[in-house]
């Protein structure tokens, strides 16, 4: 794919801090020929990112990685998004592999002996199936969610996966994610109000004490190991 990789390249209402819905209205429009998907987690920054694309006219598909073993609550969100967004597709293009499977092949807990071939396995891997089909990826990133996003572009090559990536949420703080999910009331993981700032697998995801759910922290994932990101972003992203 021959695309320029930085937003001054693009028109003028392609830069850094432009407002996230003029960022979005532009992509569907300028990428209209090419592939172009969304993934999400589920998490908030997903559920608003979902909520602007679905105000553009492009009916986009949605992908997620069903790990097996997401929390009921993240199920249910799913749902609850499946049924407020209709017109977008929502495809699970998670590992076919079951826990058992995995167990059998890897042995019991992966996740406690080596959660970055879990990852790899449950996570990384079936993206790198998702991207083989995709030009723009569309990504809920923003750059103080972590020290390792802290320099993400809201136009960037994706190393890992060979497509170009769109972050038009990448200037937004947790505060605004917050503030444009209750105004649009847009659907949200429950245990968000149970001290979660993020949700991940069952396995890997603990309460933070003290949070609050407008503030993000990744410090309830893996905890106890020194990793903070899955490796779906690259880089230690
Ligand atoms: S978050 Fe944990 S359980 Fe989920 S894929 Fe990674 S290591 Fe495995």
């Amino acid at each position: 794919m021959n695309l320029p990789l930085s937003t001054a390249d693009y028109p003028a209402q392609v830069g850094e801090d432009s407002p996230a819905d003029q960022l979005i209205a532009w992509c569907v429009d300028y990428f209209v020929d090419r592939r172009v998907e969304v993934t999400t987690s589920f998490g908030m920054e997903g559920c608003a990112l979902i909520d602007m694309i679905a105000r553009t006219s492009r009916p986009l598909t949605v992908v997620y990685m069903d790990t097996m073993f997401f929390f009921k609550e993240t199920y249910e969100l799913r749902d609850r998004m499946i049924e407020r967004y209709p017109h977008l597709q929502f495809v699970n293009r998670g590992t076919t592999l079951t826990p058992e499977q995995q167990e059998a092949i890897h042995g019991p807990e992966l996740w406690k002996r080596d959660p970055d071939l879990c990852c790899k396995i449950r996570k990384v891997d079936p993206m790198r199936e998702v991207m083989k089909d995709v030009d723009v990826w569309i990504t809920g990133l923003r750059r103080d969610q972590s020290k390792a996003r802290a320099n993400i572009r809201v136009l960037e090559w994706d190393w890992q996966y060979q497509v170009l990536k769109f972050n038009p949420l990448a200037s937004w703080s947790r505060k605004q994610i917050w503030e444009y999910v209750q105004a649009n009331k847009v659907p949200y993981n429950a245990l968000h109000e149970q001290g979660y700032p993020t949700v991940g697998c069952t396995h890997c995801t603990t309460p933070v004490p003290g949070s609050t759910i407008g503030e993000y922290s990744r410090a309830g994932r893996w905890v106890g190991t020194e990793k903070s990101e899955c490796g779906l972003h690259g880089d230690g992203i």
